[in-house]
């Protein structure tokens, strides 16, 4: 296994986020700033073999402002350049980095090469940061072959605080540790130690080899999510649930997908699956998956017409979800792939 092929091209995507950022002279808040200066911070990057070119979103955004028309453009572009890089690293902010990830995963099909999505929590140009250490081994893992030339991980992924972690597997868990991401339900791709040890028997392959990379632009966000909670009025269910503009619900629930048994919730989920809604149970823990057979609590929103979304992060069913819908109009077509394992995002 080469970890950095001579002949490998990456392209380096930074679209904001923290390692890119400075503080204001005015009023001390963090802004994005210049690509060039991340490169002036790292000079590390110079060493290695592969050619390292770079591309500039504009405007550079925290990522609280990510919208999925940045999703498309960074689809599109990794497709325009497909045939000229080998791997692609995705500079982005870490507080959304999980749903891109997710959404990218589902709408680059057939991806073949690496998308290693990484960030930092310090910026890039202070003394304690991790921004260098993430993006340093993010251009590795993007250009490492192994010995049939083919890429090791091509898969979209996470790299950050040592571990590779697939993408639509993610959550950010810490908002000011080094250890910001967890994958709960799966393990990580890799583990960066002296070595970069590539846990190959978890990463995934196209399932065609060879097959050209598809991408898909077309999303539809009539996406609400819906946190059980206790104390929860009709009013609030009835609003997310039956909304007009709402296509489907995710119904964020407790342990393996349990919900009150109230009368007056059931009904709201039968009035709202009676329209037709696509209703899909994800559980509020960070590991473990939905089970809807092991308690009556559940049972209730299984015959109520709520779909299981087994171990499915919130952030994955999110994306899932706006990427099926925006594939077909047909309800009954999305609740048949929504339980399908499209991108190693369910354990199915
Ligand atoms: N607010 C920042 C962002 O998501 C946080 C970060 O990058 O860590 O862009």
């Amino acid at each position: 296994m080469t970890a950095n092929d001579s002949k490998a091209a990456i392209l380096m995507i930074y679209t904001g986020g923290t390692i890119g950022m400075k503080a204001d002279p005015v009023d001390q808040t963090l802004k994005p700033f210049n690509f060039d200066q991340i490169l002036e911070e790292v000079p590390e990057l110079g060493k290695f073999t592969c050619k390292i070119d770079s591309y500039t979103f504009d405007p550079l955004i925290d990522s609280s402002d990510v919208e999925p028309s940045l999703w498309v453009a960074l689809a599109e572009l990794i497709r325009d350049r497909y045939g000229d890089y080998d791997g692609f690293v995705v500079l982005h902010g870490t507080d959304t980095m999980s749903f891109s990830a997710s959404a990218l995963s589902f709408m680059l099909e057939d991806l073949a090469k690496p998308v290693v999505f990484t960030g930092s929590q310090l910026p890039i140009g202070t003394l304690r940061t991790d921004g260098k250490e993430n993006l340093i081994s993010a251009v590795e893992i993007a250009s490492a072959k192994g010995p049939d030339g083919r890429a090791v991980v091509p898969e979209v992924c996470i790299f950050f605080d040592a571990l590779l972690l697939r993408g639509n597997r993610t959550t950010k868990v810490n908002a000011e540790g080094f250890h910001a991401f967890q994958s709960g339900n799966f393990p990580p791709l890799a583990e960066a130690g002296i070595q970069i040890r590539y846990n190959t028997a978890f990463i995934r392959r196209p399932p065609v080899p060879d097959a050209p990379l598809r991408i898909h632009t077309a999303l539809d966000t009539r996406v609400s999510i819906l946190k059980i909670h206790p104390g929860i009025t009709p009013q609030v269910v009835r609003n997310i649930l039956c909304g007009p503009q709402t296509r489907a619900v995710i119904l964020e629930t407790y342990g393996s997908g349990n919900a009150l048994t109230k009368d007056w919730f059931l009904d709201i989920v039968r009035e709202a699956a009676a329209m037709d809604k696509i209703l899909l149970n994800v559980t509020q823990c960070l590991t473990g998956s939905v089970n809807m057979d092991l308690y009556a609590t559940g049972r209730h929103l299984k015959d109520a017409g709520v779909l299981s979304g087994l171990d499915l992060t919130t952030e994955s069913a999110l994306a899932k979800l706006f990427f099926l819908m925006g594939t077909t109009p047909d309800n009954v077509r999305v609740r048949q792939e929504l339980q399908k394992d499209l991108r190693g995002e369910i354990s199915a």
